[in-house]
């Protein structure tokens, strides 16, 4: 059994104590992870503060940031093969995404070594004579950062780049349920000359690691992507230390398809928006909004997709949809679909899980045309369940769309262009794709509002957030100061 260390204060220990890890394509324990419990969490972020303050990182110059981040994104492309392994065996997620997700990670790296010594501060034309008064941006401190299980790499990589770029130093909480990617990343990151502490990586459970590293009276900021249940305990236990947070959440994205789309088009768009990652995304486009007037050919292609997927272990590249990554998703599927059957919705195609070793789950449709008030239409599945509506009229497909509590993506599909800039104004999203779904860049700010969290992901203003800017006053006046108790 191949056995994982957490990384703490540039050494590799196994934890507190240790649990099993479970290969969900054949339901096997494969590996053991070290345990992150109170003590070990307090000596991260004690390591972490220790480096925040040392001359090695606090005096280093941006650009040899930037230098150290981008010797860390070649060694992430050097062992791009390694690390997709892992992630396959650890969460389910098939290789050939795994792949391609690991190799652009690396990009992402070198987008915020650039960055690194892009990061200004502005000079302020102030309305007082005899001064100087200037902004300096400088790092926010300590940062928890905790990832869900899914994209680890990619969702830590959103935060580990800018967060170093910015010269702020890191915990990184990996998910409990499949931290291998995570911890190997760790071997990596340290062959890239960080000084020590600067990153640290442990995993945990909720009840004590997840809780101490997130009410810790020296955590800066927490900076966390999980289900919106949890970022509510994230944000209570934040009342302790007062950290800032930015919270990726969980969606229900509304794909809409208008009568004049590219038809064929849109269903290969519409089965990678769920089907993809076995609808283990958040971007998932989970709610088809689908014109009247094509619904009935739509659904028939779709089905027929559906049908065709080739279903298989995550490690075969030509696997296109694999496992769930836990049992309790699969549970979650199967109580949700019953509950959505008995409000009246009809199920197109699946509806249940596959009779095989593993975690596997039908490609699922569910109309819902004649149960609006369905489950499966407001709650996250997080597997590869597509709920379907349909429309008449503009304003109703609008309507659809934006009846829910979440606000991450959105995706629309027509060739007309004035109707699209009216979506993309009236739609309640950070996201809107206009033919093209689940597109994403490390120049493209990414996240969301209401259940679907707060801050984002991405571009410039990312590197920013992990900033905090301070006033500087010089006076430039030799004149002394009169005594203000005076009276002239
Ligand atoms: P989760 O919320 O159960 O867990 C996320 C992380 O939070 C894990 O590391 C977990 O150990 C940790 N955690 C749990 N309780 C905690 C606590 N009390 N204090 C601190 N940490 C705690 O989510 P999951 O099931 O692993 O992942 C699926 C969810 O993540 C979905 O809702 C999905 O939409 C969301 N997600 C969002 C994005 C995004 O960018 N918006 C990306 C990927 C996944």
């Amino acid at each position: 059994m191949q056995k994982f260390q957490q990384y703490i204060d540039g050494g590799f220990s196994d934890g507190a104590a240790q649990f099993e890890s479970r290969d969900p394509a054949t339901g096997q324990v494969w590996a053991l992870m070290p345990e992150a419990r109170r003590d070990d969490v307090n000596n991260a972020i004690e390591a972490a503060e220790r480096a925040f303050n040392s001359p090695e990182w606090a005096d280093m110059t941006a650009t040899a940031r930037g230098k150290l981040l981008m010797r860390l994104a070649d060694l992430i492309a050097e062992n791009a093969g390694v690390l997709a392994k892992l992630e396959t065996r650890d969460t389910g997620k098939i290789i050939r995404e795994t792949s391609a997700q690991i190799a652009y990670v690396a990009d992402y790296y070198r987008y915020y070594a650039g960055l690194a010594d892009k990061i200004e501060g502005s000079h302020l034309p102030i309305d007082k004579p005899d001064m100087e008064v200037w902004l300096r941006r400088e790092p926010i401190g300590v940062v928890a950062a905790i990832v869900p299980w899914n994209s680890q790499l990619f969702l830590s990589a959103v935060k580990i780049g800018p967060a170093l770029a910015a010269g702020c130093t890191v915990v990184l909480k990996a998910s409990e349920e499949a931290p291998a990617p995570m911890l190997e990343y760790a071997r990596i990151f340290d062959q890239a000359g960080f000084p020590k502490g600067v990153l640290n990586v442990i995993t945990g459970f909720a009840a004590e690691c997840g809780a101490v590293l997130t009410s810790h009276p020296k955590v800066d900021h927490i900076a966390f992507t999980g289900g919106p249940e949890t970022a509510k305990h994230v944000v209570r236990n934040s009342a302790e230390n007062l950290a800032s947070t930015s919270l990726e959440l969980g969606g229900k994205s509304p794909f809409i398809v208008f009568e004049d789309a590219d038809i064929d088009s849109a269903v290969n768009a519409q089965v990678s928006g769920i089907f993809a990652a076995t609808g283990q995304s958040c971007v998932a486009g989970s709610r088809l909004i689908i014109s009247n007037k094509i619904k009935n050919v739509f659904l028939e292609k779709l089905a027929e997709k559906a049908a065709a997927v080739v279903i298989g272990a995550p490690d075969d590249m030509a696997t296109e949809v694999g496992p769930l990554c836990t049992i309790a998703q699969r549970d979650t599927a199967v109580n949700l679909i019953e509950q959505s059957v008995e409000a009246g919705a009809v199920v197109v195609a699946g509806g249940a899980p596959l009779k095989r070793d593993g975690i596997f789950f039908a490609p699922t449709i569910l109309d819902c045309s004649n149960a609006h008030g369905a489950p499966c239409l407001t709650h996250e599945f997080f597997g590869p369940v597509l709920s379907v509506l349909g429309f008449d009229t503009e304003a109703e497909a609008l309507a659809l769309a934006n009846h829910t509590e979440f606000g991450l993506a959105s995706g629309v599909f027509t060739r007309d262009l004035t109707r699209a800039h009216r979506m993309i104004r009236k739609l309640r999203a950070g996201i809107v794709w206009i033919n093209t779904y689940r597109a994403v860049s490390p120049i493209a700010p990414f996240g969301g509002h209401g259940l679907s969290g707060h801050g984002r992901e991405g571009g410039l203003q990312a590197a920013l957030d992990y900033t905090k800017v301070k006033a500087v006053w010089l006076r430039t006046s030799d004149d002394p100061i009169p005594d203000p108790f005076v009276m002239r």
